[in-house]
Parts: structure tokens; sequence; C-alpha cells
């Protein structure tokens, strides 16, 4: 466990939320539905609603800025979720991606055994009854082709990563690139989970963020420290407070087929900590298993030494859903204002679905509102409301993280001026309409959370 070293990190706090309190905030504002509802729903499957998509996006954006574009020594692709289903078996899932499965005898629930607490069925209470446990294979599959017989037999891919490792050597070749170096993927993954519980916690459709950085092995170790803390930054320039973050090392027991040292960045979510990041040294395990099976050669050749060599492989694998999650959690605080409760959420500005909101006072400033709101949309991502009191409309806006307000008022035709609030302080200012976009971007800027250095987190 590693205290991240920062001034203002302090013991591990509660999330002021919980789960019913999320789900709830969710559904009502928009940002996740259950999937099918009118049909009673579908075990763990979820739709996202106008905010959420905005807020997935944002979440995409910054991960891909931060891990690739940002960067000169990584580089993006998207393959293919249905491909050769050699890949599973070269990639050890086939064998080896199974969670332990116990069942109750007393009301055949069926969970994961070290999800079971005190050998108690969560569902009917029933204490000792279990089976004992046997191995469950966690990739969903479908048949491919017109044939329905096995040898249609394919995988919907359970990780993004093995894309990067098949293509490890077309990569090499089309961008020319030198160790160290890193492939990077957002898409889609599927997992039949055993226990999905927790809302988007777990589910067993969900988006991945993952990277492979290929290395020379003797620089993994350093490496892996260097992504560790990365990795802990751009979390810190999402917003998400310290004080619900830590860093965890795996035990050996726990480790992954493929791993020789994974740490997790955890958070201290209202059910305990969970996993919001793994970052695993993946050692040259799949390069070389992709090498046997395929029989292609997949080195590296290091014109420094004249050697072929495997290099070996950091991952940082982060879900876009679970950040999502985290992030509501984190964001969530209730305010007494005036002796009426306040809920905000505290979105960094670059994640929150809307960043400015043009309200005005009075349905008859309509076209002046609507001048100032198609000023701003080509700059920020700006919501027009005029439904309900100011009031009203202030609290919407706060509820789901909205930084600024923009209040047109019978004025600003004579003075050509508008009212910024801030969601946090909720100060108002008063700025010129020929200053408006300088003057939010000030106040986005000073709103957005600062990043440590690598020097200030010590892990
Ligand atoms: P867990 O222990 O929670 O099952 P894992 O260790 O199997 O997760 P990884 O294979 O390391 O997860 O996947 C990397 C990341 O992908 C996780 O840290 C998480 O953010 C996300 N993820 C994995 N499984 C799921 C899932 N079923 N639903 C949502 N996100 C997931």
């Amino acid at each position: 466990m590693t205290d991240t070293g920062l001034s203002d990190s302090g013991p591990a706090s509660e999330m002021t939320a919980d789960l019913d309190t999320i789900v709830s905030l969710a559904k009502r504002r928009g940002f996740v539905f259950p999937s099918a509802e009118i049909y009673g729903g579908f075990a763990a499957s979820y739709d996202y609603g106008p905010l959420g998509v905005e807020m997935r996006r944002n979440i995409r954006e910054s991960w891909w800025r931060w891990m690739v574009q940002g960067r000169d020594d990584v580089v993006g692709i998207e393959a293919a979720i249905i491909s050769n289903p050699r890949i599973w078996v070269a990639s050890g899932h086939v064998e080896n991606f199974t969670d332990p499965l116990v069942e109750c005898t007393n009301c055949q629930a069926r969970l994961r055994a070290d999800h079971v607490e005190d050998n108690t069925c969560p569902s009917c209470g029933a204490v000792g009854k279990f089976t004992a446990p046997r191995k469950f294979n966690m990739m969903l599959s479908t048949i491919v082709g017109p044939v329905a017989d096995e040898s249609g037999r394919a995988f919907l891919r359970p990780e993004t990563a093995q894309g990067m490792f098949v293509n490890f050597d077309n990569v090499q070749t089309a961008m020319r690139k030198r160790l160290p170096f890193g492939i990077a993927q957002i898409g889609k993954s599927f997992r039949n989970e055993i226990t999905v519980k927790q809302f988007i916690f777990r589910t067993r459709e969900f988006e991945q963020m993952e990277m492979e950085y290929f290395c020379h092995p003797e620089q993994s170790m350093e490496l892996h420290t260097y992504w560790k803390k990365e990795r802990l930054r751009w979390h810190y320039s999402l917003g998400i407070r310290p004080q619900h973050l830590r860093l965890r090392d795996h035990a050996p027991e726990e480790l992954s087929h493929y791993s020789r040292g994974t740490s997790d960045v955890e958070v201290h979510y209202p059910w305990g900590w969970g996993e919001l990041e793994g970052i695993a040294h993946r050692g040259d395990y799949d390069l070389t298993q992709h090498s046997t099976h395929s029989g292609k050669k997949l080195t590296y050749f290091d014109p420094d030494t004249n050697q072929h060599i495997v290099p070996h492989v950091i991952e940082p694998a982060v879900g876009v859903d679970r950040v999502l999650l985290t992030l509501l959690f984190d964001a969530y605080a209730e305010e007494e204002v005036e002796g009426e409760k306040r809920v905000v959420l505290r979105l960094a500005p670059a994640i929150a679905p809307v960043t400015v909101a043009v309200l005005p006072l009075s349905k008859k400033i309509e076209p002046k509102a609507r001048e100032v709101f198609d000023s701003l949309r080509p700059h920020f991502r700006a919501q027009y409301d005029d439904s309900q009191s100011i009031g009203r409309r202030y609290r919407r806006q706060d509820e789901i993280g909205t930084p600024l307000c923009v209040t047109v008022d019978f004025e600003t035709e004579n003075d050509g001026a508008v009212t910024i609030r801030e969601r946090d302080s909720m100060q108002q200012v008063r700025v010129p309409l020929t200053d408006l976009v300088t003057a939010i971007h000030e106040r986005l800027d000073s709103l957005t959370p600062r990043i440590p250095t690598h020097d200030e987190i010590s892990i």
C-alpha cells in the first residue's frame, strides 16, 4: 500500500454519497439508465444517457491526449473485437481466464468464491451450503459465419491488450519505432462476469483504455515505477482527490498468469477499496506466446547492439465506465445554502458534460440570450436552459457539474454585459459580452486541478 506522498493526501476518507444516491442521480439527470428498462432491464447492462455520453467522450479524450497525442513515444490502433480465436489460445485466456465459481445448493445462486463472505449465501442467507469451487471461463463467445457449428466459434475480446501484441510487428515496421515505445487502444471488451453488482463498476460489456509499453528488459522495472506515477498524475488531472486513491501492489498469489508484478490504483468506494486501474509488468509473456503459436518472429532489432531481443511490456489498463463512476462519487457534495440542500458535482471543467449553461432571466429576452449562446457554442460545451425559475436552473446545473452559468438579464441589451456565476463558490461577476469568451477561459483555468510532478509523488 502506498501513500502517494502528496501533502494534501491525508488519510483515506469516505465518499460523501452512497451507491443509491449516485444511481438515482445518474438516472434522474440523464447520465446512466438501466438497459432495456421497459422490458424489465437486463442484468448488469446499462445505457448511457445524453450527459453520460458527453462525460465518456471527455474521459476518452483526456486519456488519449495524455497517453498518445501528448507524447512522441506512443501511437494508437483500433483492433477488431472479434478476431482469430487462436489469439486467445496463445494469450492463455482459453486456459486461464477463469474465476472460481461456487453454487449455493439451497437456492442455486452462482457466485464468485472469492466474493463470498463468511461462507454465507447473499441471496438466501444459507450458511455453508456451497459446492466446491470450479473453474469458470469468463470469455463470451459467438458463432461466426453461416454454419452454426463449433468450427465457427469465436470470442468477443475480454481485453483490448491482445490487439496491440498481435500488431506489434505491423506497428513497429509502419511507424519505424525504436524502444521504448507504446501502442494504445480504447475500445469495448466483454467478460461473462459471475457476480455483477455495484452499478457500472462491474459489467459484462465495458470499455477499456489500455497501453502496452515495449521496452528493454533491463529498463522495465524503472519504467514500471514511471508508469505508476504517470497514471496517478492522470487521475489527479481529472480532479480525483488524493485521499480517495491509493496504490496497492498485488501479492504473489494474486498475480495474473502473465504478470511479473502488478500495482492497482484503488479507490475508496462506499463498499470498500476497489480497483480502478491495473498497472502490470507483463514481461515478455505475450510476444513470446504469440511468436510460438503463430510461428512469426516477434522481436526487436536493437541497432546499438546488433541483437534481436524480445521486449518486455508495462501495461496500464483502466475502464472508462469505472472512471466515470469514480468521478461521480468523488465529485458529489451536499451543502446547505440558505436553509436548503444544494447538491453539487465538483467535476473538473475538462470532464463536466456541460461547461457553460446560458440562462435567460426571462423568456422575453430569448433573442439576446440565443445570440449569447450561439457566440459561446464554438468555444465550449454550452447548453441553453430557459425552463423554470433561475434558482432551480442553477441547482440543476450544480447537480450535473456545470462549472459556469452565464445569465442574460433585462440589462444586457443596455449595458452589453452578462453575469457569470461560478458553481463552487456561487460567486457572481458582471462581464462585458466583448470579454466573455476570455473571462470564461480564465475561470475554467482557475477551476482546473493542479497536476503534481513525478517528484511530488512518492511510491
Ligand atoms: P477485477 O479484479 O475488478 O475483476 P481485473 O483485474 O480483472 O478487474 P483488468 O483485467 O486489470 O481487470 O482490467 C483493467 C481495467 O478494466 C480494470 O482496472 C477496470 O477498470 C476495467 N474492468 C475490468 N473488468 C471490468 C468489468 N467487468 N466492468 C467494468 N470495468 C472493468
